[in-house]
C-alpha cells in the first residue's frame, strides 16, 4: 500500500499563495483507491503525479471548508468514469453532503448522485466498504473544528491502519482515539499556539502521539510559518518529544505501509 501526497500546504495563506499544494492525499491499496480532502489543485496534481482519478473507489471530505473540498466535484467525475457511470463511494461531513443552517453544500446534489454510495459518517461507528476488488472498515471520529461537522478517521485496509488527523483543537482524548494505527497522518498547520484556534501545532501532535502510539507519523497541511521554520526540523522536533518516527510530508512524496 502507498499514499501519495498531493499537497501538504494548509492555512489560509498557502492556500492562495500556493507555496506548497493543497490536493489532499491518496491511499492506494490492491483493495481500494481513496483520496483524502481534494481542495485546489487536487486533480491537476494528480494528474502531475500519475494518479489517475479514473480508478478511484472513494472520495472522502473530513469538512466543508474550499481547502479540503474544492476539487472534490471534478474528482467524483473522474471517478464514475467522466460522470457518466454510477460508482464509487463518496464520504462526507454533514456540512459537505447535506448543508449547514444556509443549505450551503460543498459537494452538489448532482455530483452525489453519481456516486453508489454517500455516507456521512456516524462518529464511532465502523463501516465496511465493498469495491470492485477487496473492502475497507471506515471508521469515523470527531474533530473539534469550526465546521462543527468535521471528521478524521482510521481505515482498516489490507490488514493496516491508516488514521487521519484532521483541522482540529487539541482535546485531551484525542490522541486515544487514534490507538493503533500503522501511520497517523496528521494536520499539523503551525509551529506554535497563536490566537487561530482550530488547528494543532507541533506540541499538540508531539502529546497525540504519546498517547496514539501510532507506528509512523507522517505531517502534513502545513502552514506558511511551518514551512518558513522547516517543516524538517518540526518533525525531528515531534519525533524527539514523542519517541514516535516523524516525517515531514512533501507535495509528491510516496511513503509505502
Ligand atoms: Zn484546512
Amino acid at each position: 500500500m502507498e499514499i501519495v501526497f498531493l499537497g501538504t500546504g494548509g492555512g489560509r495563506i498557502n492556500l492562495i499563495k500556493q507555496a506548497r499544494g493543497t490536493g489532499g492525499f491518496r491511499i492506494n491499496s490492491p483493495f481500494a483507491n481513496i483520496h483524502v480532502d481534494p481542495g485546489p489543485g487536487a486533480l491537476i496534481h494528480s494528474i502531475r503525479n500519475r494518479q489517475d482519478p479514473l480508478s478511484l473507489d472513494c472520495i472522502i471530505v473530513t469538512h466543508n471548508h474550499v481547502d479540503h473540498v474544492s476539487d472534490a466535484m471534478a474528482l467524483i467525475e473522474g471517478m464514475t468514469h467522466y460522470g457518466l457511470k454510477k460508482k464509487g463511494i463518496v464520504i462526507g461531513s454533514r456540512h459537505t453532503l447535506m448543508g449547514d443552517e444556509t443549505a450551503d453544500k460543498g459537494i452538489s446534489d448532482y455530483h452525489q448522485k453519481k456516486a453508489e454510495i454517500v455516507y456521512v459518517p456516524e462518529i464511532g461507528e465502523k463501516k465496511t466498504f465493498r469495491t470492485g476488488h477487496g473492502e475497507f472498515v471506515f471508521e469515523g471520529i470527531g474533530m473539534k473544528h469550526e465546521e462543527p461537522s468535521a471528521f478524521g478517521f482510521k481505515i482498516y485496509i489490507g490488514g493496516k491502519v491508516i488514521g487521519h488527523i484532521s483541522d482540529t483543537d487539541y482535546f485531551e482524548s484525542l490522541g486515544t482515539g487514534f490507538a493503533g494505527c500503522d501511520l497517523l497522518i496528521v494536520n499539523c498547520i503551525k509551529p506554535e499556539a497563536d490566537k487561530y484556534g482550530g488547528h494543532l501545532w507541533t506540541q499538540e501532535v508531539a502529546a497525540v502521539l504519546k498517547a496514539a502510539k501510532p507506528k509512523t507519523c507522517a505531517i502534513t497541511h502545513m502552514g506558511m510559518k511551518m514551512l518558513k521554520l522547516g517543516p524538517a526540523k518540526e518533525a525531528e522536533k515531534i519525533e524527539k518529544e514523542s519517541g514516535i518516527r516523524t516525517i515531514a510530508a512533501r507535495d509528491g512524496m510516496r511513503l509505502n505501509v
